[in-house]
């Protein structure tokens, strides 16, 4: 994916707002009671939610009246409500802070919940904050288990969803949207659910063709409940996969199509996106001058001194256009303002965002360098064709290029900084925090190298989890996330520093013990089983679960130092103890298979 995609989905407020508010009940049916005690308006507000958000002032004022009896709880109540009613206001920074307060100071857990589910969102779209939506989308994933209404799970999903958006993790974004589509209960939720599936999908690297049906099929899901913004957001994001895909044409036919109507409700993050749709597409089309005034819509759509990423296509599309009318006065101020802008939307953390996956962060270095390259190429052809005008300007024309190349370099500089960082994260397993499987063989086969030479003795053991599947069956793929990390969590606690623990996949976890005989090795798998059973997991509000695992154990006195070779007996092993009923360790005897025999090594 590109940056620009990429900051474009990170970006996308529009469909973002849109679809924290959808995850309601419907309105209150019937007259309220008389009179009403703090609960009662307490659940009242509850129940009208955002969608809702015109009939909650009314409820809030009456809970004000009363504000001097409320317990403290309940005024932590009333003030994650005010902060929702001006969520939407524009101040960012004073809605994040009093959602942290909120979060803070609650000790009532759904609270807690929907205040983080808003704040994850916040930190996303609003604050480039990646890191803390990141932290906090995973003590959410932690709380999922424990909550039990629908309600604040589906805005959990929401929140969880975006972030692994973020992160491009799409295949684990799409098992949060299968859930939030089990929860779909009303016509608005079937819309986000069906919103964010279209999405993740096309992001996922599907085309125009292959995501048309769900893209049909979620606008007319939220056409039918009624809900025309959030269908709107959906047809901008398609123009704009339009634009990706190389039709513009396309994305213009949809986007006149639409305008009316995004002008007529007056969102005004969707006008901007209306603008800087149309403006690209036209650039695409070489219309040069239609481009230029939707750009200039565009930014005229913005408040000064915003950053985000119309503004950023919008002074890009205004630099390219400048550029190609042969205005290089214009084009250099433009170019300018492009990058300030498109600096600001990528800063450390964002980098991250876009980089989790070290290729990624590879393709950015590189993305990097060709645009530093394609600067310099740039200064020379402006110097030729300035060389002819008076050599005032052009030096001047020139010292401020290179100023531009300049700050480019060191963003670079900057990036590959970060660069060494991710490769650092990029060993760990992001669910278990545990060695990622490719280092832990990395890891493994240099310590039994090690070992070799020293001749000392080492043991290597495949854990995996019993009956996992129906952990995912009966509570939910983000219960058995939880489920995988208390396990991992226990299991850790059993191990050494010398040891290398990493997941090899799924919920098979491999374990190097250097320096240990097969009795000791048994001994650290038993202890670890034991722990297992001793500590059941909570899944639900009442329900614990007793999770067991089977452990294949080889050692390198029976099958050598070859890592290979050592786990293809363990997992023997492994399949020896689940054959004799699971929650059992074997140890390989280090005789091969047939199959091992016929194994290389
Ligand atoms: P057995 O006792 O024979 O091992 O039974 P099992 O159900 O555990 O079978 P198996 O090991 O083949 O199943 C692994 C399951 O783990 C299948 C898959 O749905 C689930 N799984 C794999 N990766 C993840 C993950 O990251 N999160 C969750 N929640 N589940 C996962
Ligand atoms: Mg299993
Ligand atoms: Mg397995």
């Amino acid at each position: 994916m590109t940056i620009r995609s990429c900051l474009r989905q990170l970006g996308s407020v529009t469909l973002a707002v849109a679809l924290l508010c959808c995850a309601t009940r419907p309105a209150l049916s019937g007259t309220p009671p008389k009179t009403l005690t703090a609960s009662d308006l307490i659940a009242q507000a509850e129940h009208v939610g955002t969608s809702y958000r015109h009939q909650l002032p009314e409820i809030l004022e009456k809970l004000h009246k009363i504000e001097h009896q409320l317990t403290p709880e309940q005024r932590l109540h009333l003030e994650y409500f005010d902060t929702l009613a001006s969520q939407h206001s524009g101040n960012n920074a004073a809605t994040i802070k009093l959602y942290e307060r909120v979060v803070h100071q609650t000790k009532d857990l759904s609270l807690s919940v929907r205040a983080r589910a808003r704040l994850t969102a916040m930190y996303l779209n609003n604050s480039n904050n990646y890191l803390k939506a990141y932290t906090l989308a995973n003590t959410l994933l932690e709380d999922y288990p424990k909550i039990t209404d629908a309600r604040t799970r589906f805005n959990v999903l929401i929140a969880v969803t975006r972030v692994k958006e973020a992160q491009e993790q799409y295949d684990k974004a799409l098992t949060y949207v299968e859930e939030m589509e089990t929860l779909a209960t009303s016509k608005q939720r079937l819309c986000t659910a069906r919103a964010f599936h279209t999405q993740i999908l096309f992001y996922k690297g599907g085309s125009l063709a292959s995501t048309q049906a769900a893209y049909e099929d979620a606008v007319a899901t939220c056409l039918s409940a009624d809900l025309v913004a959030h269908a709107n957001a959906l047809r901008l994001d398609r123009a704009s996969m339009m634009d990706d895909a190389g039709h513009p044409d396309q994305a213009i036919e949809l986007l006149q199509r639409i305008a009316p109507s995004i002008h007529k409700i007056g969102v005004q993050t969707q006008i901007a996106s209306l603008h800087v749709t149309f403006a690209q597409a036209y650039l695409l089309q070489k219309k040069y001058a239609l481009a230029k005034k939707s750009a200039l819509a565009a930014l005229a759509s913005n408040n000064p001194g915003d950053y985000n990423w119309t503004l950023e296509s919008a002074y890009k599309v205004l630099y390219k256009t400048a550029q190609k009318q042969g205005d290089p006065a214009t084009a250099l101020t433009m170019y300018q303002k492009y990058i300030d802008q498109y600096k600001a939307t990528t800063d450390d953390a964002q980098a991250q965002a876009m980089a989790y996956q070290m290729v990624k962060q590879d393709v950015l270095a590189k993305k990097l360098k060709l645009e530093e390259l394609s600067k310099q190429n740039k200064i020379l052809q402006l110097r030729q064709s300035l060389d002819r005008k008076s050599a005032e300007t052009s030096r001047l024309y020139i010292l401020l290029l290179l100023f531009v190349l300049a700050s480019i370099g060191f963003w670079a500089y900057r990036t590959k900084h970060s660069q060494l960082r991710f490769r650092r994260m990029a060993r760990e397993d992001d669910l278990t925090g545990t060695f990622n499987r490719q280092h832990f063989l990395d890891c493994a086969s240099r310590l039994l190298q090690r070992m070799q030479k020293t001749d000392n003795e080492a043991c290597l053991m495949i854990l995996d989890m019993d009956h996992f599947k129906r952990v995912n069956d009966m509570y939910g793929h983000i219960t058995g996330d939880v489920v995988l990390k208390h396990v991992t969590n226990i299991c850790r606690h059993e191990l050494r520093t010398s040891d290398v623990f990493g997941r090899l996949g799924g919920e098979e976890f491999g374990i190097l013990m250097p320096g240990c005989t097969p009795q000791q090795g048994k001994e650290v798998g038993d202890r670890m089983r034991r722990a297992l059973v001793n500590a059941p997991i909570q899944v639900l509000e009442n329900e614990s679960l007793t999770i067991t695992a089977s452990i294949g154990l080889a050692s390198t006195r029976t099958s050598g130092y070859q890592l290979k070779r050592l786990l293809v007996h363990a997992d023997e092993a492994l399949y020896e103890a689940k054959r004799n009923g699971r929650n059992q360790l074997m140890i390989s005897s280090g005789a091969a298979s047939p199959e091992t025999a016929a194994q290389p090594g």
